[in-house]
């Protein structure tokens, strides 16, 4: 395997690497094996150069969506950034609202723990009550994404309520069609459960 050393040691190098990565990602670098040379402390870098040194899509597509999840846990943790206290957020508490588990109320796959899986989407909203009181990850502070195709950006920045596994699989896909019938399939079956669960609460609130 041939090897390619990336020097990145200031903020040009650094804003050239990443105009690259999309050359870096074609078959001419297939058989190349990344190396980086840096002094800048971003884990993004590292990250970047680990994803490009693996060859097969899927795996690269899993390694680049598992990191990205990584990097906002890592920043929230031990920080409780929706303020829950009783199961109610910042806004639920404010508004006096009866209802529960913050944005995660709309989702069939809300547990009393939170969250069962991994969904970027969702890690990646915050509304303006959060921003206002924390520093918090943002989309562009995920270079790691650019790694992804055009299609494969939009959908990790929309595919709400979903399972890890599913939203892997519609970054799989090469068809913007089938990933798109599969999204909407998937918000027309967890607005179908929302709607059912409203209608058992209201029967037995009568
Ligand atoms: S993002 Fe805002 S509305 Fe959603 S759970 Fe957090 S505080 Fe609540
Ligand atoms: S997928 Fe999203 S909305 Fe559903 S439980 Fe997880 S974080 Fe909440």
């Amino acid at each position: 395997m041939r090897k390619k050393r990336i020097e990145i040691h200031n903020d040009r190098e650094y804003k050239k690497f990443l105009r690259r990565i999309t050359l870096y990602k074609r078959m001419f670098y297939r058989n190349t094996l990344f190396i980086i040379d840096s002094n800048i402390h971003d884990p993004n870098i590292n990250y970047i150069i680990e994803a490009l040194n693996i060859k097969k899509r899927k795996d690269r597509i899993q390694y680049v969506y598992d990191k990205s999840c990584e990097m906002i846990d890592e920043k929230g943790k031990e920080k409780n950034i929706c303020g829950f206290k009783n199961y109610k957020c910042y806004v639920q508490r404010e508004t006096k609202s009866k209802a529960c588990n913050g944005c995660c109320k709309y989702c069939m796959y809300q547990t009393k723990n939170g969250c069962p899986t991994k969904n970027l989407a969702c890690k990646l909203f915050n509304c303006s009550e959060v921003t206002s009181r924390h520093d918090v990850v943002k989309y562009r502070d995920l270079k790691i994404l650019k790694l992804l195709s055009l299609k494969n950006r939009f959908i990790v920045k929309s595919d709400y309520f979903s399972t890890r596994e599913d939203v892997l699989k519609d970054l799989y896909s090469y068809s913007v069609i089938y990933s798109t019938c599969r999204i909407l399939y998937r918000w027309t079956k967890n607005d179908y459960f929302f709607s059912r669960k409203q209608k058992r609460k209201k029967r037995v609130n009568k």
